[in-house]
C-alpha cells in the first residue's frame, strides 16, 4: 500500500519548516508541496549548534559544505565543553566529544580506568585525555582529514540559524516548492477529525492531502486545531526561559567547540561562528527573574555598561507531544516538543521526525494506522531517551551554592534509566549490564554515559594509589600523534 500523500501543505518557515520542505522535495519529487509562512509571526531565530546528524542531512541532499557553510557563517563543532557543572573538587570541566573510529585504541583504557576508580583505585579518568576530538579542539583544528584516505570522523557545526533558514528556503524554491506568505487563521476538520483545509488571512481556503505543522511553540495545527496532548518534562527539567545575546568574535580562529558554562540558575552557551559569537543563558524562571538572568549574562560577558547590545528574551515549553503524527497532520520542530538545548538536539529531532515519516509512508507491510502507532512510539522513545541524558547533567551535580542547583541535586523525580545506571556505577557494580538492560531506552550510548559520570566526578573520595600514571601520557601521546597525522 502506498501511503505517500499526493499534496502536502507545510505551515511555518522556521528552520523546521525549511528542513522538512527540502527533505520531502528530495524524497518525493512528484508530490505537490506548498509552504505557507506568516510575515507577522516571526521565527524563534536561535538554535546555532547541531549534532553530527546535520552532516548526514546535507550529504543526503547532495549539498557540499563549501556551498552552505560560508552562506551560514558556519564553523565546525567537535564536541561540548562543560564548565562548572560538577561542584566536586578536581572536576572543574569536562569535554563531551563526538566519537570516532580514531578513539578506539584508547577509549577502552578510559572505560577500564573508570571501573578502577569506581572501585576506589587511583586512575586517570578525565574524558578530555582519551578522545581525539578534544585534542582537535585544543589545537583549533578542523575535523577534516588532510588526505583523502584519512578517517571520516563524526563532527557537527555551528551556524547562524536565520541564514540557515534563508539558505534552505533558496534551495527549496529552486526545487519547485510553492511558497505562500500569509497567516493561518483557522483549521477546518472533516467529519472523521482529519484536517480538510486551513483558512489563511489573504489566500482563503487551502486544502491538501497532508498537513505539516512547523508553527513553532504555538502548534497552530496540532494543538489549536487537533487538540493533541502534551507530555511535560518540567518536573525533571526546570529551565523554561532563555536570554540570548550576540557579541563580536574575540579571536579570528575559535576552538571548534560549544562552551556550556554553569550559571546561578541554569547554564550559558557560547557558540563561535565565522562572523560573531552567539551567547545565551538558559535558566529556570522559578529560580531567577528575567532581569536578573540578563544581568548575570551581561556581567559574565563584560557587557554591563554596554546597553547598545540588545538581548532577546525567550520562553520555552519543555516536553513532547503524545502523538506527533495524528490523522493527516505531522508536527515537526518546536510544535512537536523541545528538550532544552544543552546537547543541541532539536534539529536532529526534526530530521529524524521527517526521515522516519518518509520511511513509514514507504513501508509496504503495514496499514496506515499501524504505521502511525509505531511511528509515534518510536519518536516518543527518542524524545524520552534524550531527556534521560539531559536530566543526568542536572541530577549528577554536586553543586549546592544556589537553590537552583540544590533543587536539581535533590530532585527525586529521576528517569528510571538514570537511576539504574547511577546505582550500578556508584555501587562499583556492573555498569555494562545496566546499560545493556536499558539498551532499548538509550539514545546516548555507553561512551556518553561514561563521559558524563566521569566528567562530573561520580567517584569515591578516598582512593588507593596505583601505578597508572604512564597511561595518561600514553593516551595523550596517541591523541597528539593521530591529530598530527590526519588534521591540520
Ligand atoms: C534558547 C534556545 C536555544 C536553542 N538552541 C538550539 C541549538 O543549539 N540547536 C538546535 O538544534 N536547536 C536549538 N533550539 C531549537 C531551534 O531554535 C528550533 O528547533 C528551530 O529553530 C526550529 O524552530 P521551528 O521552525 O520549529 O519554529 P520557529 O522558528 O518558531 O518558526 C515558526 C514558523 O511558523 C510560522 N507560523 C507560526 N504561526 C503561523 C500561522 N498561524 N500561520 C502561518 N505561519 C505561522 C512563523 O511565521 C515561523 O515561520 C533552541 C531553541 C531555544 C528556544
Amino acid at each position: 500500500m502506498n501511503k505517500q500523500p499526493k499534496s502536502i501543505l507545510i505551515v511555518g518557515g522556521g528552520t523546521a519548516g525549511w528542513m522538512t520542505a527540502n527533505s520531502l522535495l528530495h524524497a518525493w519529487p512528484n508530490c505537490q508541496i506548498t509552504l505557507i509562512e506568516s510575515a507577522d509571526i516571526g521565527i524563534i531565530g536561535v538554535g546555532e549548534g547541531a549534532t553530527p546528524y546535520l552532516k548526514q542531512y546535507f550529504k543526503q541532499l547532495n549539498i557540499a559544505e563549501s556551498e552552505w557553510m560560508p552562506e551560514c557563517d558556519a564553523t565546525y563543532k567537535v564536541g561540548i565543553n562543560f564548565e562548572g557543572w560538577s561542584g566536586s573538587e578536581g572536576y572543574d570541566s569536562y569535554f563531551h566529544p563526538f566519537f570516532s573510529v580514531l578513539d578506539k585504541p584508547i577509549a577502552d583504557m578510559f572505560f577500564h580506568n573508570c571501573g578502577l576508580r569506581r572501585r576506589g583505585f587511583e586512575a586517570p579518568v578525565k574524558p578530555d585525555d582519551f578522545f581525539v576530538a578534544k585534542t582537535l579542539s585544543n589545537q583549533k583544528l578542523s575535523p577534516i582529514s588532510v588526505n583523502a584516505s584519512g578517517p571520516d570522523i563524526d563532527y557537527a557545526y555551528h551556524f547562524d540559524s536565520v541564514k540557515l533558514g534563508r539558505f534552505l528556503r533558496k534551495k527549496a524554491l529552486q526545487k519547485g516548492l510553492h511558497h505562500i506568505v500569509d497567516t493561518v487563521k483557522d483549521v477546518a476538520l472533516s467529519a472523521d477529525g482529519a484536517i480538510s483545509h486551513i483558512l489563511a488571512e489573504k489566500s482563503g481556503s487551502i486544502a491538501a492531502d497532508f498537513f505539516i505543522d512547523c508553527t513553532g511553540f504555538s502548534g497552530r495545527l496540532i494543538h489549536q486545531g487537533l487538540n493533541q496532548q502534551y507530555v511535560s518534562y518540567a518536573k525533571q527539567l526546570f529551565n523554561d526561559s532563555a536570554v540570548a545575546i550576540q557579541t563580536p568574535l574575540d579571536t579570528p580562529k575559535p576552538h571548534p567547540q560549544t562552551r556550556s558554562i554553569a550559571m546561578q540558575a541554569g547554564w550559558m552557551w557560547k557558540i563561535p561562528l565565522t562572523t560573531r559569537v552567539g551567547n545565551g543563558y538558559v535558566y529556570s524562571g522559578s529560580h531567577i527573574s528575567a532581569d536578573k538572568a540578563e544581568h548575570e549574562l551581561r556581567s559574565r560577558l563584560g557587557l554591563l555598561e554596554n546597553s547598545e547590545i540588545q538581548v532577546k528574551h525567550l520562553k520555552m515549553r519543555i516536553g513532547r507531544l503524545e502523538r506527533h503524527w495524528h490523522q493527516n497532520c505531522l508536527a515537526v520542530g518546536l510544535s512537536q516538543g523541545f528538550i532544552e538545548p544543552l546537547e543541541a538536539t532539536a534539529l536532529m529531532l526534526t530530521q529524524l521526525t521527517v526521515e522516519r515519516f518518509i520511511a513509514s509512508c514507504s513501508s509496504p507491510d503495514k496499514n496506515l494506522t499501524a504505521s502511525r502507532e509505531d511511528y509515534n512510539q518510536s519518536l516518543n522513545n527518542i524524545f524520552d531517551g534524550i531527556r534521560d541524558y539531559i536530566v543526568a547533567h542536572y541530577q549528577l551535580t554536586n553543586r549546592s551554592d544556589t537553590d537552583y542547583w540544590l533543587d536539581n541535586k535533590n530532585n527525586t523525580d529521576s528517569p528510571a534509566v538514570l537511576s539504574a545506571i547511577l546505582s550500578a556505577w556508584e555501587s562499583g557494580g556492573d555498569v555494562e549490564r545496566a546499560l545493556h538492560a536499558n539498551k532499548h531506552s538509550l539514545v546516548y550510548l555507553r561512551p556518553s554515559w561514561y563521559c558524563i559520570l566521569a566528567g562530573m566526578g561520580r567517584f569515591p573520595k578516598d582512593l588507593k594509589s596505583t601505578n597508572n600514571a604512564a597511561q595518561l601520557s600514553q593516551a595523550k601521546e596517541y591523541c597528539q600523534r593521530v591529530t598530527s597525522q590526519y588534521f591540520e
